[in-house]
């Protein structure tokens, strides 16, 4: 068997086609632009490139982004009051803070400050605790996980009842992306570094998310045949017969999983795209729904 490939870029691509329409709508009607929020601390290069990555993406799609770049050594206070800021500026309607935060900033605290109206990542613990309970619906869901499921829709997963297999439980990823497979009736398993026998919880698996941060990590003959692979890893390894010295690859072995899954997506090119596609989305949302509030 030889897996259907998942084409996040695609699926991003014409997704963003629309939300550019959606905010050139929103402009016209209300003659300012949705506006996005961002909160960076420290010099981290990634953290800088995924904010860079996020800000362009917005601005394509015709929403207006504001940045607050503040130095790693800035204090708790400093952090909270870039919040509040934003909080307060009702030319934003959506708050990105970049994960992770230097050691010494609570994080807990920065995020149970964003104003729920503008949780455009879903952090806030009022959303996640809405999004763990039943019959509850958080305003906002995080942007890769959403990211995976809109991937799984794309690739025809029926998942009520089905065995979905989370590896990874961090709050960002792993946790959020398990309890949404919950929502959508799925039985959910959760792997983490103390699961004992992961190999043979996989092999149970019709829908896989692998979120470790382990390249390649999961191998194809784990998998059960035709199962439909979610590969949020996004692991940077050497390789000299790159341009750049280096390349990413996920925390499954593409190579191997191609052979025994049904369906798979690509690392790059499959949840990265995503992730910042649906920021933007949950950022029009986050704009129409305080737009509506101020005109009613
Ligand atoms: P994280 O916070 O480091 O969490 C890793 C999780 O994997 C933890 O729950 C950890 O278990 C588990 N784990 C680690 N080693 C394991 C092993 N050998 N077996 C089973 N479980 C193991 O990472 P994250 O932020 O969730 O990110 C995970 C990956 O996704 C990274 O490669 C990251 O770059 C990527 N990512 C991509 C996007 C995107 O947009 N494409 C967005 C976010 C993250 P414990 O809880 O027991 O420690």
């Amino acid at each position: 068997m030889t897996a259907t490939v998942i084409d996040g870029q695609a699926v991003a691509e014409r997704l963003r086609a629309e939300i550019a329409a959606d905010a050139a709508d929103f402009q016209a009607q209300y003659g300012y632009p949705p506006g996005l929020g961002v909160v960076l601390v420290g010099d981290d290069p990634a953290s800088a490139s995924y904010v860079r990555m996020k800000r362009r993406a917005c601005e394509q799609a015709g929403i207006h982004s504001v940045a607050h770049l503040l130095p790693k050594e800035s204090t708790q206070e400093e952090v909270e009051a870039a919040v509040e800021a934003l909080n307060n500026d009702p030319g934003i309607h959506g708050i990105l803070v970049q994960l992770p935060l230097p050691a010494h900033i609570s994080e807990e605290r920065v995020l149970g400050l964003v104003s729920l109206d503008k949780d455009v990542d879903g952090f806030h613990p009022i959303n996640i605790g809405l999004l763990a309970m039943k019959g509850r619906e958080p305003l906002f869901t995080p942007a890769t996980p959403t990211g995976c499921m809109v991937l799984l829709q794309e690739a025809g997963a029926q998942l009520e009842g089905a065995n979905a297999v989370v590896v990874g439980r961090s709050n960002i990823v792993g946790m959020p992306v398990a309890l949404m497979l919950m929502k959508a009736n799925a039985t959910v398993t959760i792997c983490h570094s103390r699961t004992r026998n992961m190999k043979d919880i996989i092999a149970q698996a019709d829908v896989l998310v692998a979120a470790i941060g382990k390249p390649a990590f999961i191998k194809g003959d784990w998998l059960k045949p035709g199962a439909i692979v979610i590969d949020v890893g996004t692991n940077k390894v050497d390789d000299p017969s790159q341009p750049r010295g280096y390349r990413y690859v996920g925390d499954v072995d593409y190579e191997s999983a191609l052979e025994v899954a049904g369906a798979i997506t690509k690392v790059p090119g499959g949840v990265g795209p995503m992730t910042i596609t649906m920021l933007m989305l949950n950022t029009m949302k986050a704009a129409r729904r305080l737009a509506q509030t101020i005109t009613l």
